[in-house]
């Protein structure tokens, strides 16, 4: 990996002094941005309206990535997963989502893209795939954005070219791929604040919401944060005995504390959250937890999305059946609350978050091994 700073790292009012020391004028600034955010450059060369000199100025003092495509998974839904290699040889994931269901057989053109923060995770949720190898690095900015901006590229290379501006993808960004992003909460800011500010990927704060499994120092600083994304929490239990069990954090941060954060937030920002909650079969999806549930809910007027179960490979939780599930959404909604039922996209392709890396690692690990 090189040493030097990737560029989509730099701040523009970095690069705006360093222009300045180099006597290049202001708007060679916005040429870089708009070739760096708007146009998904992945070297120097491709940006042929700054001189030579300047191009190889910046090769000097700045590394400039894209996260390659190692693999990318399809369901017949158009759901996509993409998996990345980094720099340094490491894999994450991002998947794609259409974000509506494709009216009349046409394709839908609202995407949500759920990036990564972290290679592998600390976290040791029960259930997921990520932290099963444990926790290998946190992703820098430029890694975290350059997700979205690969897809964007992956995107334009398949219709109009790979710099083209008019085919722009992905209209939401959820922060709940592979890591805990409130583990890794400096980057994963500078990232966000990248993708959604005008001379970088101009996506709404509205439309970008960061998910933890329940950090509180996190819940509160995002709180206290001046820019509006938005806040989900990874629940899957509304007992501390079930996220003791599945979820380790809960014993350093109990539900009580949770919801207090949670209050925090809703408070400073007047937003609603989402509860987001795996349903596991014999764990969480009885409907006596329903009641719980609905609760604490109802008490951070929050609404509740329901995602049945992926199976992981060498884990031993299962999805509950469908009727089940439904049981469970329409047993929160006679209790008030706002549900949604998930049932999944993207079921047939390893679409649990961490599944397809870790089967990648395995493979490159044997292949090694022979
Ligand atoms: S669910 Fe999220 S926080 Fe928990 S282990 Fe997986 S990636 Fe980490």
């Amino acid at each position: 990996m090189s040493a030097l700073p990737d560029i989509r790292s730099a701040d523009p009012e970095t690069l705006r002094a360093r222009f300045r020391d180099w006597s290049q004028p202001a708007y060679r600034v916005d040429q870089l941005l708009h070739w760096l955010y708007a146009r998904r450059a992945a070297a120097w060369d491709e940006m042929s309206n700054l001189p030579r000199a300047l191009r190889e100025q910046l090769a000097v003092a700045y590394s400039l990535t894209l996260p390659q495509a190692l693999r990318v998974q399809g369901a017949g839904d158009t759901t996509r997963k993409f998996l990345w290699r980094l720099a340094d040889g490491s894999l994450v994931e991002s998947v794609l989502i259409p974000a509506n269901p494709a009216l009349y057989g046409d394709r839908s053109d609202r995407h949500t893209l759920c990036i990564s923060t972290q290679v592998g995770c600390a976290y040791g949720c029960q259930f997921c795939a990520s932290g099963l190898d444990g926790w290998k690095r946190n992703l820098q900015a430029h890694e975290i954005l350059g997700q979205v901006l690969a897809v964007e590229r992956w995107n334009a290379e398949r219709s109009e070219g790979a710099h083209s501006e008019t085919s722009r993808l992905i209209s939401n960004i959820v922060v709940m791929g592979m890591g805990e992003p409130m583990a890794n909460y400096a980057q994963v800011m500078d990232a966000l604040r990248a993708l959604n500010a005008p001379w970088g990927g101009g996506i709404g704060a509205r439309k970008i919401t960061l998910s933890t499994s329940g950090v509180v120092p996190g819940i509160r600083k995002l709180a206290d944060d001046p820019l509006q994304f938005r806040l989900a929490i990874s629940l899957h239990g509304a007992t501390d005995e079930i996220r003791d069990r599945i979820m380790p954090v809960n014993r350093k941060h109990p539900i009580a504390d949770l919801a207090a954060a949670c209050r925090y937030y809703v408070e400073r920002k007047g937003k609603m959250i989402t509860l987001e909650y795996i349903l596991i079969a014999g764990v969480n999806a009885d409907p006596a937890q329903a009641a719980p549930l609905a609760a604490l809910a109802r008490d951070l007027h929050a609404k509740v999305n329901l995602i049945p179960y992926n199976r992981v490979e060498g884990l031993p939780w299962e999805r509950p059946a469908e009727p089940d599930c439904r049981a469970f959404a329409e047993a929160l909604r006679a209790g008030g609350v706002t549900a949604t039922l998930r049932l999944e996209k993207g079921h047939d392709i390893d679409a649990a978050c961490g599944q397809l890396r870790l089967r990648t690692e395995r493979e490159i690990a044997q292949v090694a091994a022979v």
